[in-house]
């Protein structure tokens, strides 16, 4: 038996009311919560060593420097990184991928070819759109089908010598589908694209082994995997990171500096321009030890039993839809019932201390395939219990009879 309720202790926010009901956080997949270990290596920080990295010879400048250097080598650990100095810190996955976007400025010409899904978060679509007016490339899609299923055969057709670019995320945050990412990875290859993976949904659910999958760039929050906001990962791999420009000037990143010129700082420094978000990194590395502990394994068969359970009950509910009904999907269930606005339901549970998402979790072009405004999102982690399925079925009922 997943220990759960043993679980949750780790877990301040978790026994805090809201509107006079015990919390039930189903708002995961817009960003998880933190366990007091994340919490508490941001105050031990901030209480006893804080300093500025890399630049002083003095001792607490010297045991930051460490902490955060431990936390690069736990990240590049975790996901299977060859080299520590591939592991770009960053303020989070936008962060990430505008840093490869604007470094592919220089290096796509006119006409050339960037494809992205369907099921792509905002992030992941707006900065290739600004690259593409830079540069004169063109934008292509990968549609999907009914099921919210990637059309792989389409993507074939897609592909070209033209191709210089695939971008894709590991788990879509709208509907939770799983992208078969490998096989989109050996064929982006054959055609002779590179491939960036946003892995902001997938992180906390699934642990990548990034040299197996051979990805060209892959991109993260801490925020979504129980760290701090404001802190995220860019991996790239070292030729790559070594043929793209710096994103940002400043302190840090430099070698050595003069009017006339100035040579940038070694990998990953390069693309780590002034001071960073250090309690932040050190946090980042707490959550992945944190999560470590609890098991990822135990993690993702508790989570398919929180969906499965959660899948068939909300069924029951008459007129209730889900959007993504692919069968490789995670703990996260995007829905409406009937044609009551998602807003509506949205507000009366959370009356009841439900925090769901409703709208167009920042993926238009999903909603507008469905031709829908907006669905309520409902995304479990493995803190929540069966119980709080139960409490969000009898919520939602409540909310069907008082808005129909
Ligand atoms: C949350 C999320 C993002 C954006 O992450 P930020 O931390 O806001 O930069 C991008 N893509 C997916 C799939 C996400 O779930």
């Amino acid at each position: 038996m997943f220990p759960v309720e043993k679980i949750r202790e780790d877990f301040p926010i978790l026994s805090r009311e809201v509107n006079g009901h015990p919390l039930v956080y189903l708002d995961n997949a817009a960003t998880s919560q933190k366990p007091k270990v994340v919490i508490d290596s941001i105050v031990d920080y901030y209480s006893n060593y804080n300093a500025n990295i890399h630049r002083g010879v003095h001792s607490l400048s010297q045991e930051a420097t460490d902490a955060y250097e431990q936390a690069r080598k736990t990240i590049q650990n975790h996901f299977h990184i060859k080299e520590s100095k591939e592991v770009i810190f960053t303020a989070g996955t936008t962060h990430g991928i505008n840093i490869v976007a604007s470094g592919f400025s220089a290096l796509l010409n006119p006409h050339d070819e960037i494809i992205v899904s369907a099921l792509e978060h905002h992030s992941n679509i707006v900065p290739w759109q600004m690259l593409c007016e830079r540069t004169g490339a063109v934008l292509k899609v990968i549609p999907m089908n009914e099921q919210g299923v990637l059309l792989m055969d389409v993507y074939e057709q897609l592909l070209s010598e033209k191709t210089k670019l695939v971008f894709v995320n590991h788990i879509s945050n709208a509907l939770g589908i799983i992208n078969p990412i490998s096989e989109i990875i050996d064929k982006a290859h054959k055609a002779g694209a590179a491939v960036l993976i946003d892995g902001a949904q997938s992180c906390s659910h699934i642990q990548p082994d990034l040299q197996e999958l051979d990805v060209d760039f892959y991109v993260t929050s801490a925020h979504k995997m129980c760290g701090p906001t404001g802190v995220g990962m860019l991996y790239g791999k070292l030729e790559w990171l070594e043929k793209l420009p710096p994103y940002q000037g400043g302190g840090e990143m430099i070698k050595e500096v003069s009017f006339e010129k100035t040579t940038y700082a070694d990998l990953p420094h390069k693309f780590e321009a002034g001071t960073p978000n250090i309690s932040g990194g050190i946090a980042f590395g707490t959550a992945i030890n944190y999560l470590h502990s609890v098991g990822f394994d135990k993690i993702a068969a508790y989570e398919k039993e929180l969906l499965d359970y959660a899948t068939e009950e909300l069924l029951k509910i008459e007129e209730l839809k889900i959007y993504g009904t692919g069968a490789e999907k995670t703990s996260v269930i995007s829905f409406n019932i009937g044609t009551i606005h998602p807003y509506d339901i949205g507000t009366i549970v959370d009356k009841l201390g439900i925090a769901v998402r409703t709208g167009h979790h920042c993926a238009q072009p999903i909603m507008d395939y469905f031709k829908i405004p907006g669905t309520v999102r409902a995304s479990f982690s493995f803190y929540n219990t069966m119980e709080e399925v139960d409490k969000l079925v009898s919520a939602l009922k409540r909310a069907q009879l008082m808005l129909s």
